[in-house]
């Protein structure tokens, strides 16, 4: 009956809807370099429907992700409809955090930047920091108390109860956890999320005068510039040393300037 039920739901104008906006948002989420190879999920709960969720499927990078391509699942994680199998442990974070912190979307992300903050002894981003920083002041919750892969309820049980309301969590030594009421809304803060995350794990440019709040900044090495944005001076040696298809002579633009555009990886 259910399966019926699930398959007449899954096809339902409703339902390509809300499939087609969390397979976008996945695919934005990949444009801005949020997600992390074809890990991490997307789930967002059925309309009328607390038990079923829409789930991004096993093994597809999040930009390849389409409408069709999103799965019908139970709370277990047992595939109700759609075309594809999925991770077996997705559920262990996102459904705990929609059924005990209340969560109608939830986007699981190892984000570079804020993830780089869960590193650190504070675990999050300050966010009296900057004024995008600012918007989820009184927003945002830390789980520290990482304990490895989520392979048991257990993990997603207790970064929920960690939660306390939270749209946002950050999970210590792992990744964040954000949350909306719908998937536009959740997208929304995941982007800005990202924005006051690599503000704050950038160092100022030396020789700058810093404001009071820059001198709590770590002493760490900067993060390697990415290929397709590498426009540092250099030699031709140095410019391989910073473009990661080092293995390639690189097209040298004038004055030694590194004007090469590397090939997305
Ligand atoms: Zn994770």
């Amino acid at each position: 009956m259910d399966s019926t039920l699930a398959a007449d739901l899954f096809h339902s104008a409703g339902m390509r809807s809300l499939r087609a906006d969390l397979a976008l948002a996945l695919r934005a989420a990949a444009h801005h370099g949020l997600g992390e190879g074809v890990c991490n999920h997307f789930s967002v709960e059925v309309p009328g429907r607390p038990d079923w969720f829409l789930l991004n499927p096993r093994g597809l990078h999040w930009s390849e992700v389409r409408g069709e391509d999103i799965v019908l699942i139970d709370a277990e994680g047992r595939v109700l409809a759609g075309a594809h199998p999925v991770e077996p442990t997705a559920m262990f974070i996102h459904g705990a955090v929609h059924r005990i912190a209340g969560k109608a979307c939830v986007m699981h992300t190892h984000m570079p930047y804020a993830t780089a903050l869960t590193l650190t002894a504070a675990r999050a981003l300050d966010t009296t920091l900057s004024q995008n920083a600012m918007r989820f002041h009184g927003r945002v919750a830390v789980d520290a108390a990482y304990n490895g892969l989520a392979l048991d309820a257990g993990e997603g049980e207790r970064i929920a109860r960690a939660m306390h309301g939270a749209d946002v969590v950050f999970l210590g030594n792992h990744g964040v956890v954000v949350c909306g009421a719908r998937v536009d809304h959740a997208f929304d803060d995941l982007y800005y999320r990202s924005a006051p995350a690599w503000r704050r794990c950038w160092p100022p440019p030396p020789g700058s005068r810093c404001c009071r709040w820059r001198r709590s900044w770590p002493r760490a090495s900067p993060p390697r510039p990415s290929a397709n944005a590498c426009s540092r001076s250099c030699s031709s040696k140095a410019c391989a040393g910073c473009c990661p298809d080092s293995g390639r002579r690189r097209p040298r633009g004038r004055a030694g300037q590194c004007g090469a555009v590397g090939r997305r990886r």
